[in-house]
């Protein structure tokens, strides 16, 4: 089954051309029967209802028994299924591979991979993240790969190749001592994987430019290096002055747009918010101010709790403890913010996982600390789309939105890993995976 969905796949992505060709005309009906449908926004699934999809939007969602059906319409029957709306992973890499050290890791990336190849690999993870039923990335920088993500989208949004909606951030912003390459000798001008900015000035030209070039959402680096602190805390370097955000936040909002910020723990998160951050990524130590200020300021929360239980250093070693208590922190903020009611959005950091592991564990993590099944699904879904700015027009299905829908066998509210398997994938009116 595998190889002939592989196949599949690959007939996808070589027909390309014809597949624009054969998008959904305006006028063509689809009509799905779901067996349980959880439509991202209700609290409750319902059963036994009829989506009718016109084109690429969702026209009508009934009761299958009152349902009116239009002539000729193209039936897909998921009535053993359990229907949800397309999902949103709010913190991607396409541009990152889960590098592996053997191989050179981020080093090799961004120093020996040519460009083409980081295409070609950013390509295969857009399609991985598609069917996987990912049907919206906020992409939050390509590391080092310049305004590629603006390119991927374009391919994809002209039918190119297959993925899903891409939310784009371009290259990113930190400062001099604040981003890789590092290590190497002070006399070589290295390639840096962000925009590197030192000065309010530097900073509000830099996203100017990004926003000039493509960028959907501005991304910046609040902090950088992390350790275990003398009392066993995690400490962040912090990076940008609350002086230097600002500016960028100012210039960004200005454009209407939103500013996510990398920030850990301590002086740099809190700089973050005090600079006025859209969202919050990681966070992985939020004290009670953090919290207060969140709620406060209706701060976004994007926590990527799987990828800190990846590639941990040798137990013994600085690195090593350092590893462990980024997990443990961030396990106790979530469960915080979770019972505070931040709005926490599902983000994974893949690409710092390989895009050859399912994108869906996250969800397992975050049912795991706490969190309900039904709203894990939305904050990959409704939640998500709010912080986007996209409310009613991705993940939901109601009338009006985007006909972007995925189903899993099963009931996901029992056991969420299903999600980690979904048996078909429709993008804009498109079938991009039935089994
Ligand atoms: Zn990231």
């Amino acid at each position: 089954m595998k190889s002939v969905l592989y196949v599949l796949f690959v007939a996808i992505a070589l027909n390309a051309l014809a597949q624009e060709q054969s998008k959904p005309s305006t006028q063509q009906v689809t009509i799905i029967r779901a067996g349980s449908l959880i439509d991202g926004k209700a609290e409750k699934p319902r059963h036994d209802q009829v989506i009718v999809i016109r084109g690429d939007r969702i026209e009508a969602v009934s009761d299958a028994s009152s349902a009116k059906l239009p002539d000729g319409a193209n039936v897909i029957d998921l009535s053993q299924q359990t229907v949800l709306p397309g999902l949103i992973d709010s913190h991607t890499h396409i541009f990152l591979q889960g590098e592996h050290t053997a191989k050179g890791g981020y080093h090799e990336n961004i120093s020996t991979a040519p460009f083409a190849m980081r295409a070609a690999r950013a390509t295969v993870a857009a399609r991985r993240a598609l069917e996987q039923g990912f049907t919206t990335l906020r992409d939050v920088e390509t590391e080092g790969a310049g305004y590629g993500d603006v390119g991927i989208k374009q391919a994809i949004n002209e039918g190119y190749i297959p993925g899903p909606r891409l939310i784009v951030s371009t290259r990113a912003i930190s400062t001099t001592g604040g981003y890789q390459l590092e290590g190497y000798a002070p006399e070589l001008e290295m390639p840096k994987g962000a925009q590197i900015v030192d000065g309010p000035v530097e900073a509000r030209k830099a996203a100017r430019e990004q926003l000039d070039h493509g960028a959907d959402w501005i991304k910046v680096y609040m902090t950088h290096r992390s350790w275990v602190g003398k009392n066993g805390e995690l400490v962040a370097q912090p990076t940008l002055t609350v002086e230097e955000l600002r500016a960028i936040v100012d210039e960004t909002h200005g454009w209407g747009k939103k500013v996510a910020c990398h920030a850990y723990s301590g002086i740099g998160l809190h700089r973050a918010l005090d600079g006025g951050c859209d969202s919050i990524e990681h966070g992985l130590y939020l004290d009670d101010a953090a919290i207060i200020q969140m709620l406060k300021q209706g701060t976004w929360y994007v926590p990527t709790l799987s990828v800190y239980y990846t590639d941990w250093a040798p137990a013994d070693t600085p690195d090593g403890k350092r590893d462990r208590l980024r997990a443990s922190v961030h396990e106790v903020s979530f469960k915080k913010a979770l019972k505070a009611g931040v709005k926490i959005v599902f983000g994974t950091d893949m690409g710092g996982i390989p895009w050859t592991e399912p994108i869906a564990q996250e969800f397992t993590r975050m049912v795991e600390f706490g969190m309900s099944p039904m709203d894990a699904i939305q904050s990959a879904s409704s939640r998500a789309a709010a912080m986007l700015e996209k409310e009613g027009e991705i993940g939901v299905i109601a009338p009006g939105a985007n006909a972007d829908i995925v189903a899993v066998g099963g009931d996901p509210l029992k056991d969420i890993r299903l999600l980690e398997n979904v048996s078909f994938v429709m993008k804009g009116g498109q079938v991009f995976r039935s089994k």
